[in-house]
C-alpha cells in the first residue's frame, strides 16, 4: 500500500514512552531523527514556522549527498537548538501524525533528543535557573530582594554581566517580580451559589502558575474579579508547584514527574469534586491539559486533571453557551490587537478569547495567529534572542499596523515580548499591553 497524502482520520497522539530503556538510547534516537527528518526534507510545509526547519534543510541541502545521510549526526543538535516544543508542527501543519502510517511526531522526537541530551549533563547554570521558576521567584519576592533583583534585571551593566556570566540577552525583556505574591494577596470568593452548566461546573479552583504568582498578580486578581462578577464561586488550589512546562521543555522528564507529584493530588481531589480548574497562563493550561497525559498515560489522576482543564476563555464562553453568563458590558476598548499564542493554539479549543473580545460593544479586535518568538525561556537566551525577535517580526508588525488602542495575548509574556518589538519598530504610538482577562474585567465596568 502506498501511504497516502495526508489524513483522512483525526489526529491521535501517541504517549511519550520515556521510561522505555531505548528512550535514552542515542543510537536509536539518531535512528528516529535520520527517519523522520528524511520526511520532513520531502515534503518542507512547515519551512516558516521556527528554526528548526529551515536549519534541517540548509543542513541537508548543503551536505555532500543532498539527503539526510549526508549530515552528521552531531548536527542533529543545532535541529532541536531550535525547537521551542510549541507543538505548532503537529498540531496545525502535518499531515503524516498518527494514524498516517509515517507516524511523524517531530516535536516529540526533538522532546526526547532535548532529555537525552539533559541526561548527559549538558546544560548550564543558565537553563537551570531559567527552567526553576518556583525556586526563583520564591526567593526574588522576598522584601528587598525583590527590590534589588528588579533593579538589576532594568540596569543595562547590570545586565551585561548577565549576558556574559549566564547568557540571558541583555537586550531581552525581563519579567519584573512583584511585591506581593497573587497567591498571598488573593481575596476570598463572593461565594455565590453553585449552578452547574451543561458545559461547565458552576465553581472553579484557580492555579495561579508561577508568572501569575511572582511576576503578573493583576491578571490573577482580574480573573477572581471576573468571577466573582458572573457569580462563579471559586477557591484557589491549597498548594501548588510549577506546572513543569519549563523542565519540559529543558528534557529534565524526572523533575517534571515530581513536580506532577506534588500538583496533581491536590488538583485530582478538586476535579473529582466538580470544580472546573482554571489558569490564566496557556502553557500551564496546556502542560496539565495535553503534555502530562501523554508522559502518564496510565494515570487516572493526571486524566481527571486533564479532563477538569479549562483555558479561562474556554470557560467564559461555555457558561454563556450554557445560559449562565451576563453579557452586560458597560464600555468599549476601542481597536484591540489580540494576539493568539501558540500554546493556546493547539489545545485545539478554538478562538475563544476572539469569540468574548467581539462581543463587547464598540470594539474592534485584529486577531494576529503567529508565534511571538518568545517561547518559553528560549527566546531569551544569548544565542537565540537575535533569531526569536525575527520570528516575531511579522507579529509586531501586523498588531501595529491596525493601529490599536490595546495589544493583548492570552500569554502575558508573548505580550511584553510584542510590546518590546513594537516599541523596537521605531513607532510614536505606544498602544497600552493588556491582558484579555483585564480587558474583559474593563468591559464589565468592575474596577
Ligand atoms: S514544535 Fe514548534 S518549535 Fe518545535 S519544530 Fe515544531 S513548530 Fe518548530
Ligand atoms: S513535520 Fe510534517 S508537515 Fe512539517 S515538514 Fe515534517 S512532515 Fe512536513
Amino acid at each position: 500500500m502506498s501511504p497516502r497524502e495526508g489524513n483522512l482520520q483525526a489526529p491521535t497522539r501517541h504517549p511519550l514512552d520515556w521510561r522505555a530503556p531505548e528512550f535514552y538510547d542515542e543510537a536509536a534516537l539518531h535512528q528516529e531523527q535520520e527517519r523522520i527528518f528524511n520526511i520532513c526534507h520531502g515534503c518542507r510545509r512547515c519551512v516558516s514556522l521556527c528554526g528548526a526547519f529551515p536549519t534541517l534543510f540548509d543542513l541537508i541541502d548543503n551536505s555532500a549527498t543532498m539527503e539526510i545521510d549526508g549530515v552528521a549526526k552531531a548536527d542533529y543538535a543545532k535541529v532541536v537548538d531550535q525547537c521551542y516544543l510549541c507543538d505548532l508542527c503537529y498540531m496545525t501543519k502535518c499531515p503524516y501524525v498518527p494514524p498516517h502510517p509515517w507516524n511523524v511526531d517531530f516535536p516529540h522526537v526533538m522532546l526526547r533528543a532535548k532529555a537525552v541530551k539533559f541526561s548527559k549533563g549538558d546544560f548550564t547554570l543558565r537553563d537551570r535557573l531559567l527552567t526553576s521558576t518556583d525556586a526563583v521567584g520564591k526567593l526574588a519576592t522576598i522584601p528587598v530582594v525583590v527590590q534589588a533583583v528588579n533593579a538589576a534585571n532594568a540596569s543595562p551593566p547590570a545586565r551585561k554581566v548577565m549576558e556574559k556570566v549566564l547568557g540571558v540577552a541583555a537586550d531581552a525583556w525581563l519579567p519584573p517580580y512583584a511585591e506581593r505574591r497573587f497567591r498571598s494577596a488573593a481575596p476570598a470568593s463572593l461565594g455565590w451559589p453553585v449552578r452547574d452548566g451543561a458545559r461547565t461546573p458552576g465553581k472553579v479552583a484557580v492555579f495561579a502558575t508561577c508568572y501569575i504568582n511572582y511576576n503578573e498578580p493583576g491578571i490573577g486578581y482580574d480573573l477572581l474579579k471576573i468571577l466573582d462578577h458572573i457569580r462563579v464561586p471559586y477557591a484557589l488550589v491549597a498548594s501548588e508547584a510549577c506546572c513543569g512546562m519549563p523542565k519540559l521543555e529543558l528534557g529534565d522528564l524526572t523533575r517534571v514527574e515530581a513536580l506532577k507529584d506534588v500538583n496533581i493530588p491536590a488538583l485530582a481531589s478538586l476535579a473529582k469534586a466538580g470544580y472546573a480548574i482554571l489558569t490564566a497562563v496557556p502553557s500551564c493550561t496546556l502542560m496539565f491539559k495535553q503534555e502530562l497525559p501523554l508522559l502518564f498515560p496510565d494515570d487516572a489522576d493526571v486524566r481527571a486533571v486533564a479532563e477538569a482543564m479549562f483555558d479561562p476563555f474556554e470557560y467564559i464562553v461555555a457558561r454563556e453557551r450554557d445560559g449562565l453568563l451576563d453579557r452586560t458590558f458597560t464600555r468599549g476598548l476601542g481597536k484591540v490587537s489580540y494576539h493568539v499564542p501558540c500554546h493556546a493554539r493547539v489545545q485545539n479549543i478554538g478562538q475563544k478569547t476572539r469569540e468574548a473580545l467581539e462581543w463587547i460593544p464598540d470594539t474592534s479586535v485584529n486577531t494576529v495567529e503567529r508565534c511571538s518568538g518568545h517561547d518559553g525561556t528560549w527566546g531569551v537566551k544569548r544565542e537565540f534572542f537575535e533569531g526569536a525577535m525575527k520570528i516575531g517580526e511579522p507579529v509586531f508588525r501586523r498588531m501595529e499596523e491596525f493601529e490599536p488602542d490595546y495589544i493583548s495575548s492570552d500569554c502575558p509574556i508573548a505580550a511584553r515580548r510584542i510590546e518590546e518589538g513594537i516599541a523596537q519598530s521605531g513607532t510614536e504610538r505606544s498602544p497600552r499591553r493588556a491582558h484579555p482577562l483585564t480587558l474583559l474585567r474593563m468591559a464589565y465596568g468592575i474596577d
